[in-house]
């Protein structure tokens, strides 16, 4: 009989664990199951969707390369997972499952449920530890509890490391013809808009791989000098990648370990501080596990609930549509708008705004960006708002306040970004282009500040001051 493997968000062939173990049992039938409209409740919007099912195309592709037969199913909600998968197991005459672990609330209790019924039909499904170094519990502070801290959980991490949290997963050689056929491909699904860019996306492992060595050959002995520049291409622009699986950490860290003379921690500076950021990734993740509250919909430090946000619709909308009046800020929302992506730097910066400057609650921008990224996830997302918004885990302290003419002035000195991004404002000189005077917008049609710099700061610090931890 065959095993079944469940891709979710683990897209890829190669350095698979759930894969490589059902195919050393014996021949595979892959499933997917799409569960677009939960996939829209929980806040992701066309780019992440598309790209999603490019990637489901691309993996399909790889497999029938392998003779690994992809059945796929569209269901309303995870709540539909057991009995569709269970459905596969018995027209397939599959008695074992195998899948990658997710860790945030809802996809963990949908895996419980997948496990349970499986269980309770005499069937087994298996959860593999995949998509981090550690299982969410294994790395712990001295006290026992999840760690808070991003500095202390990483020099846990690099010192808890073991080869084998680092090695990778054979990719399954080509099987006899499976007796079950593959399913036709999946049409398109139902998108709430049109994919912003998905030409810059190509999806699928290899395209991953591709870019993860483009990347390490050019870029990432400069990622210090580059990583907060948005105007240079200095990042990897993997996220999206990582976040559906067309490419694991094992594999980043190995490709880090081939460039710098088998070290992670030391050597090259470039190398190290990009391994670091992969180590942010994993620390969010184990944050949402640790501290599940914060998947409802909840500050991370509860005090900061009493913050009295302001219901400003016209300062979101100015926000949202890049016209606050900030030609940083406003570069930033066009870019991720008209891509699916923003840099880190203006993700900090565009983050910082919203929930310091227009003081608007953090939930708004959380949920304004998993609806655009094409990288979307939640934990990255929902860790990097927090930290903005100074209500999370190691967050920015409320007080730090970045000046977004400042972070333009520093961030972006030629204005090249800005200039890409607000073409009306191309023609100024680079001196103006950070904070062009009133005559300026006048004749270039670009908005004043929706709010002063100087008032919203004081607006902020003492919205924060009022409150009691
Ligand atoms: P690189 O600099 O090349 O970094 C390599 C990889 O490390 C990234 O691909 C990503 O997987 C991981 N990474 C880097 N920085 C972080 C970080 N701060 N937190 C967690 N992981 C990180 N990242 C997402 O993947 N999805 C999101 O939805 C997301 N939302 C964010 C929201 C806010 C407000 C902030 C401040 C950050 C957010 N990030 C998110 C983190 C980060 O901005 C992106 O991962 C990064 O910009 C992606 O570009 P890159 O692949 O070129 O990164």
């Amino acid at each position: 009989t065959p095993r079944l493997i469940w891709f979710r968000s683990d897209l890829r062939v190669h350095d698979n664990t759930a894969l490589s173990r059902a195919a050393a049992e014996g021949p595979v039938v892959a499933v997917f199951l799409r569960s677009t409209p939960q996939w829209r409740r929980h806040g992701h919007g066309a780019n992440k969707l598309d790209f999603w099912h490019r990637g489901l195309l691309a993996l399909r592709e790889t497999l029938q390369g392998l003779n690994i037969p992809l059945l796929h199913r569209d269901i309303d909600d995870f709540a539909a997972a057991p009995a569709a998968l269970l459905d596969i197991a018995r027209e397939t005459g599959a008695t074992r499952l195998h899948f990658n672990r997710e860790y945030p609330w809802n996809e963990a209790r949908r895996d419980v449920e997948v496990t349970r019924t499986f269980d309770e039909a005499g069937l087994t499904a298996i959860g593999h530890h995949d998509a981090i170094a550690y299982a969410p519990g294994e790395l712990l502070t001295g006290g026992g509890d999840y760690y808070k801290v991003f500095t202390p959980f990483a020099k846990a991490w690099h010192r808890q490391l073991s080869g084998e949290r680092l090695t990778l997963h054979d990719a399954p050689r080509p099987q006899h013809e499976s007796p079950v056929p593959p399913d036709p491909a999946p049409e398109p699904p139902t998108l709430a808009g049109t994919p912003a860019a998905p030409e810059a996306w190509p999806a699928g492992e290899e395209a991953a791989a591709d870019r993860l060595e483009r990347f390490l050959r050019f870029r990432g002995h400069h990622y210090v000098e580059q990583r907060d520049f948005p105007g240079v291409a200095g990042t990897s622009s993997l996220s999206p990648y990582l976040a559906l699986g067309m490419l694991s950490y094992r594999q980043c860290m190995q490709a880090v370990l081939a460039e710098n003379g088998g070290h992670l921690a030391e050597g090259d500076a470039g190398l190290t501080a990009w391994v670091s950021e992969l180590v942010w990734r994993e620390f969010y993740q184990h944050v949402v596990v640790g501290f599940p509250d914060v998947c409802r919909h909840h500050a991370f430090q509860p005090h900061t609930e009493a913050l009295p946000w302001r219901g400003d619709a016209a300062g979101l909308a100015a926000w949202q549509e890049g016209r606050t009046g900030y030609p940083l800020v406003d570069a930033a929302m066009r870019q991720l708008r008209h891509t699916g992506w923003m840099h880190n730097r203006l993700r900090m910066v565009t983050a910082m705004f919203l929930a310091k400057h227009l003081l608007i609650d953090w939930r708004r921008g959380e949920a304004f960006f998993l609806e655009h990224l094409v990288d979307g996830e939640f934990a990255a997302n929902n860790g990097g708002w927090q930290w903005a918004a100074s209500t999370g885990t190691d967050a920015v302290p409320y007080f730090r306040i970045f000046n977004p003419t400042t972070q333009s002035q520093r961030f972006d000195p030629d204005g090249r970004f800005i200039r890409h991004w607000l073409p009306e404002l191309a023609e100024l000189p680079t001196g103006s282009l950070h904070e062009p005077s009133a005559r300026q917008r006048q004749a270039t049609g670009y908005p004043a500040p929706v709010v002063e710099h100087r008032a919203a700061r004081a607006r902020a610090l003492e919205a924060f001051k009022g409150l009691t931890p």
